[in-house]
């Protein structure tokens, strides 16, 4: 008799998977998705943790790009045209970019039906408590199970972040200190009586709006004449109510003259923050706990936008697994981190200058401009381009407080 076989099993051997990902959002499905078509699921496992899988329309995604990422747009969801924020009653065309909206059922539909006959890819509604690495492998508990992973992905660490490599220190340390603010939105879906919207031109920011001790703008997505979203947006340090948009909302209606039904209501809030930047380029071939979206720096601090953001790493992530290299980060330029930080710290000391900054940007530059700024694909001699025809003292004020962080 072999010696393996007169020793008792103490326990169950766990379930092993050769990649989990926690969190089945916009970035943990953009990533499994891109993992597939790199070929590396033929071969190896990979399971999906999520905690609330029946959270279907928990939010929209808008993004701009030259060709949409998610191939399932309606038509009434793409625009080739923006209001000007200095003047709404003027409308630019943004080409070669266009703007796409998504429900986030759709997607996560769209992810599920692409995923699915993959019976290497597993899925399992599950709250993760805990990620561990433990000698070369990484130990997940969950409110179900525990399984074990050599790589876990995470998009939502865990509450016990014990055994969890430091966040600042994934990110690359301590960065320079930077005001953080909030980034809260409270819209309403509305279908009217009558046609009143022009499904032309999206309105990005509309300013004619009561500004508080926040930066506030009106965002309308117009997908019929007779059906919008209409959203109030705040920059500040506390969250819009759902409440407080009503008001400014009722009055925009107003102006167009027609009765209307409320049909949805959309009410969130995500960080502007420098917090989460990226300062690491590459990430060891080796590392077996990898935070992605929201954690490892997918939000532009100053704009909220990371949904491009996320597919793009997603695909740029895989390419490396699958070549077994070493890994990319979200890293972003220095100098963009700086713009933002300024901006922020501007908003965040004189909210009320955030009105201004905007619309002089907007007269002052073609939207395609800033749409490639944002997208941080400008050329430095495009920066100070932008930069030469805003408020240059309160800019210069912002650089001198960062500099010497005060
Ligand atoms: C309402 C709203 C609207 C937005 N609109 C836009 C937009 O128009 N354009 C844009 O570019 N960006 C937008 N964003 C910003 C950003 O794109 C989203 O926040 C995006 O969802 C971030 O992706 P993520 O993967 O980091 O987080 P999420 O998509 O939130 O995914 C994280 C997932 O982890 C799960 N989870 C959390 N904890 C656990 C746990 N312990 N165990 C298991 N699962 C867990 C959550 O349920 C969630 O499904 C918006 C954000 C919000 C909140």
């Amino acid at each position: 008799m072999s010696k393996e076989s007169t020793i008792a099993p103490t326990e169950k051997a766990l379930q092993h998977y050769d990649y989990a990902i926690v969190g089945a959002g916009a970035s943990g499905l953009w990533l499994a998705m891109a993992m597939q078509d790199a070929g590396i699921t033929a071969e190896k496992t990979l399971h999906l943790s999520e905690r609330d899988p029946a959270k279907g329309d928990d939010r929209t995604w808008c993004y701009w790009a030259k060709a949409p990422i998610f191939p399932g747009h309606k038509q009434e969801e793409i625009w080739e045209a923006f209001k000007r924020p200095d003047a709404p009653e003027r409308t630019v065309h943004i080409a070669p970019y266009r703007y796409f909206h998504v429900r986030s059922s759709e997607f996560y539909a769209y992810a599920e039906n692409k995923l699915a006959g993959n019976s290497r890819i597993t899925r399992a509604a599950e709250d993760v408590q805990s990620v561990r690495e433990i000698e070369g492998t990484v130990h997940v508990k969950t409110s179900e199970r525990e399984y074990t992973a050599s790589r876990v992905f995470l998009s939502a660490p865990p509450k016990d972040r014990t055994g969890l490599p430091e966040l600042r220190d994934f990110l690359g340390g301590p960065r320079p200190e930077s005001p953080g603010l909030i980034q809260s939105f409270s819209g309403r879906r509305i279908k009217t009586e009558v046609p009143v919207f022009d499904t032309a031109a999206a309105t990005l920011m509309r300013f004619d709006v009561p500004q508080g001790d926040s930066t506030r703008f009106l965002y309308v997505l117009p997908f019929s004449e007779r059906e919008a979203l209409v959203e109030l947006t705040a920059f500040g340090s506390e969250c819009l109510a759902s409440d407080d948009a009503l008001p400014v909302i009722r009055d925009f209606m107003q102006n167009l003259d027609t009765g209307y039904q409320i049909i949805e209501e959309e009410t969130a809030s995500i960080p502007m923050s420098a917090r989460f930047d990226m300062l690491r380029k590459r990430l060891p071939a080796d590392t077996r706990i990898v935070y992605i979206g929201t954690p490892a720096g997918a939000l532009k601090p100053t704009t909220g936008y990371a949904f491009k953001r996320t597919e793009a790493y997603a695909r740029r992530l895989a390419a490396a697994l699958a070549a077994g290299t070493d890994l990319p980060t979200m890293h972003r330029k220095r100098r963009f981190r700086l713009y933002d930080r300024l901006l922020l710290r501007i908003l965040v000391e004189k909210p009320h200058r955030g009105k201004e900054i905007f619309e002089r940007l907007f007269k002052t530059q073609k939207t395609v401009k800033i749409l490639k700024f944002l997208d941080e694909e400008t050329s430095l001699a495009e920066e100070i381009s932008i930069f030469s025809r805003l408020q240059i003292p309160l800019f210069l004020e912002a650089l001198t407080k960062d500099l010497f962080r005060r």
